[in-house]
């Protein structure tokens, strides 16, 4: 038995998750296929998202590619880790894999029914699709609702671990590797912020880009734009030159911020963008010290609920009151983070019910990398994707 927050927690081995998309089913899977008695809720299909189209569970619901697949990169390694970890919905994306080992891409609707079907016939898991609208009383309750969860169960969450743990991030500006900056074009501040102050012919040469830059379709449900810090550059430059320049790049001012401690990335502030992704290549790389920028993630605008996961989370992806909350809405990005978060609390679900305080994963893994993230003080808390810098050495 643990204890936490004053509670004496009994080990149990019945667990209740709600939503059954990539992180809710890798849970699952994991769970079920350790003896535990698994509620699965799934909305679909009576209630779609906007982003969701298909009824099955495990929906890619925009691209399909699960990325990066070469060990070397950050998002191939942490695929690699997963499947160490037995993991059940890569394991299964590799039977869809469509690609040529560079990418994991695969054919979306047959993995979704893949998934389905391993869902479906595994004895320990009982599915009852129905939207849930307040947070059940639960032992080993695990929320894996999404990044567009909302509604009365939006509400409720709130409610639960307070509304300002809960932001609505609607649009993301880029970071790029701060190798590839050329640090003599910029001035440092106080911060450590990079500042590249454009000229007036800099500035104008900008805004043309900008204004007729092409921008991508929305995908899914997006958030009400209207506050103008959250309102597009491009859109910006379009309708409000003085708000550009004096206040989205203050005095015409490049303010590149170190994304972390290894300083080994930049996010370009104020570059919120629906742009494409060669244009904001064509853009930022149009700027001084700027030439050779490498993405490390492009801006892009949708809707994304996420919790302030290092005021509200443990390294276990569970609150103080033994609540897991894994996937997007847990302050993770991209498919296959969100998938290594249903490896991380199902194995913490797991070590407790043995009466064990769970281990933390292995130090210089990304797995490991993301416990640290999603625990680390910030006053900018956003949803990260697979990165080198999320690793410390062993
Ligand atoms: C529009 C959009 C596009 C994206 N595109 C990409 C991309 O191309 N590549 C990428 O790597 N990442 C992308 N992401 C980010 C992220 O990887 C995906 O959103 C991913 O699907 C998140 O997985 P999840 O398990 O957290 O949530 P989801 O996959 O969204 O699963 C949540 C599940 O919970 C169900 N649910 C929600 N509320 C309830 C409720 N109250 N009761 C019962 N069931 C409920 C939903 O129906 C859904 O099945 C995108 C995100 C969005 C919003």
């Amino acid at each position: 038995m643990e204890q936490a927050n004053g509670k004496v927690f009994v080990a149990s081995k019945k667990a209740t998750i709600i939503g059954a998309g990539l992180a809710g089913c890798e849970c699952a899977l994991q769970l079920a296929h350790n003896g535990f008695e698994v509620t699965l809720y799934e909305q679909k299909p009576a209630v779609f998202s906007t982003a969701h189209t298909n009824p099955n569970f495990a929906e890619l619901v925009c691209s399909n590619s699960l990325g990066r697949y070469e060990e070397n990169t950050a998002n191939g390694m942490l695929i690699k880790e997963c499947l160490k970890y037995n993991s059940h919905l890569l394991r299964i994306a590799q039977k869809c894999d469509m690609s040529n080992k560079t990418h994991l891409n695969v054919d979306r609707t047959r993995f979704s029914e893949m998934v389905t079907k391993e869902i479906e016939d595994n004895p320990n898991i009982e599915i009852i699709l129905s939207s849930v609208d307040r947070l059940p009383r639960c032992e080993n309750l695990i929320v894996a609702t999404g990044p567009l969860t909302g509604g009365a169960f939006y509400d409720d969450l709130c409610k639960k671990i307070g509304a300002d743990m809960i932001a609505l991030s609607d649009a993301t500006s880029p970071i790029i590797s701060a190798e590839s900056v050329d640090k003599s074009a910029f001035q440092v501040d106080t911060n450590g912020d990079l500042l590249l102050p454009l000229t007036d012919v800099e500035f104008e040469d900008l805004v043309k880009m900008l204004v007729s830059a092409r921008t991508i379709e929305h995908h899914g449900e997006l958030p009400d734009l209207g506050i103008i810090q959250c309102i597009p550059i491009e859109n910006v430059a379009k309708t409000d030159i003085g708000h550009l320049q004096n206040v989205r790049l203050a005095n015409k001012t490049i303010r590149l911020r170190c994304e972390n401690l290894g300083q080994s990335a930049y996010s370009v502030v104020g570059f919120m963008t629906h742009i494409s992704q060669g244009g904001q290549r064509s853009i930022i790389r149009a700027l001084r010290g700027l030439e050779n920028a490498k993405f490390i993630r492009y801006g892009r605008v949708h809707r994304n609920t996420f919790v302030n996961a290092p005021k509200v989370m443990d390294k276990h992806f569970s609150t103080k009151d033994r609540m897991y909350i894994i996937g997007q809405l847990s302050g993770v990005d991209c498919y296959v983070p969100v998938i290594s978060t249903g490896i991380i609390a199902s194995r913490a679900v797991i070590e407790r019910a043995q009466g064990k305080t769970p281990d933390l994963f292995a130090q210089g893994t990304m797995i490991r990398g993301f416990q640290d993230y999603i625990t680390t003080p910030s006053q900018n808390f956003s949803p990260m994707v697979a990165d080198f810098a999320l690793i410390k050495k062993a």
